[in-house]
């Protein structure tokens, strides 16, 4: 049976020029980077330079660029560790963002969080309306990664930085997606994970303006200034930064044939079940997702259906156990739960092909029609 993988916003497939890179760093360069030795200076080069060439990528100085091991370290750690102050957030972040904020509600803090409209969108002027004297941390992500819908961050993070407050974005899904420049988006914090955009897994970075007073999630020796200490994966930022200079540099033109196929997908699945819809609005939202609703239609079902059959996409929110929680996203958008539970998200890549597509819609619309039979 061929297999279409159609849930990239989980995780996409290693990009070969990161593999190679990899190979030869996890053969050639094991010194430990911290040592002085000509073994560790290797090592220190390795990580040095893809510490480089990620921060050339973002519009950031190298100095404010940390290694993490991914995504949803990045996160806690720019939520927990920020001075102490009332935050706002959405309420349509990643579990990691969302998970940090209630642990520090939990401890005290004060959090307010935005909805979206039932475009998937949240506004700029909900967000900057919450803002106070004396708000501490504003937290909202880039771009989705359930419905992948744009938010505005720009406008957020330009009014923030006029006010002189620390402002964060996840921008896990977004990168590799959409231009992401600090300066242009006025953060002060920024999230990104290497797996996102054909990287390995086990390795983000948490981008740190200079000047933000962030302290430490993790305690140890001297690694990166202190403030994240550690000893360093030179294989896996090597593989980092190849992957995001490639996944920068194809951004356009893999982009145009990823969102001709995603269209397509939607056309097509719509002229086979025309009542299924598209949660989220069209445009503003990143060329890879497709999140669609087929009423009546369980969607944990349709899932492993869809997975008997080859394909591979996602419920929204992961499932736990084989529990899928609805999603917050989903319902903070306005879908009853029950609505919630019959969408599915599809999330193309560059690996795809426009027949796979066609194959896709074909065994949708097979299987929904023989759920409603
Ligand atoms: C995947 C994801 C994360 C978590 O990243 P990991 O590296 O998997 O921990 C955080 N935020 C968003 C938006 C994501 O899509």
């Amino acid at each position: 049976m061929e297999k279409i993988y159609l849930d990239h916003a989980a995780t996409s497939p290693l990009r070969e020029k990161a593999l190679e890179k990899m190979i030869s760093t996890l053969k050639d360069v094991w010194g430990n980077a911290a040592s002085v030795h000509s073994f560790g200076r290797e090592a220190r080069r390795a990580v040095e330079e893809s510490r480089e060439r990620i921060a050339a990528l973002i519009g950031a100085k190298p100095g404010e660029v940390y290694f993490t091991s991914g995504g949803s370290e990045s996160d806690t750690w720019a939520i927990l560790c920020m001075p102490s102050g009332h935050c706002v957030t959405t309420a349509i972040e990643h579990h990691a963002a969302m998970n940090a904020f209630e642990a520090l509600e939990k401890r005290g803090t004060r959090v307010d969080r935005v909805l979206p409209g039932r475009d998937g969108a949240v506004k700029a002027e909900d967000v900057l309306d919450r803002v106070g004297p004396d708000t501490g941390l504003v937290s909202v992500m880039t771009a989705n990664n359930e419905t992948g819908v744009i938010q505005p961050v720009k406008e957020i993070g330009e009014k923030l930085r006029e006010r002189g407050v620390p402002f964060h974005t996840d921008a896990v899904q977004a990168l590799g997606q959409i231009p992401v420049d600090v300066d242009s988006l006025g953060c002060s914090l920024l999230s990104a994970s290497a797996h996102k955009f054909g990287g390995p897994k086990g390795i983000g970075i948490l981008y740190i303006r200079s000047g933000t007073g962030i302290g430490n999630l993790i305690h140890g020796g001297l690694q990166q200034r202190g403030l994240r200490p550690g000893t360093e994966d030179p294989a896996g930022c090597v593989g980092m930064a190849a992957a995001l200079e490639e996944a920068v540099d194809e951004m356009e033109d893999a982009g145009n044939r990823i969102r001709e196929m995603r269209d397509t997908l939607i056309r097509l699945v719509r002229e086979r079940v025309p009542d299924a819809v598209l949660n989220g609005r069209t445009e503003g939202r990143l060329f890879c997702n497709a999140n669609i609703r087929f009423p009546g239609i369980d969607g944990s079902a349709l899932l492993m259906r869809l997975d008997m059959e080859g394909v591979a996409a996602s419920a929204g929110s992961a499932c736990t156990a084989g529990v899928v929680e609805t999603s917050h996203v989903l319902t903070a958008m306005g879908l009853t739960e029950k609505e919630a539970s019959e969408s599915i998200r599809f999330t193309l890549g560059r690996e795809n092909t426009p027949q796979e597509i066609q194959r896709t819609a074909e065994i949708i619309s097979g299987i929904v029609n023989d759920m409603r039979a």
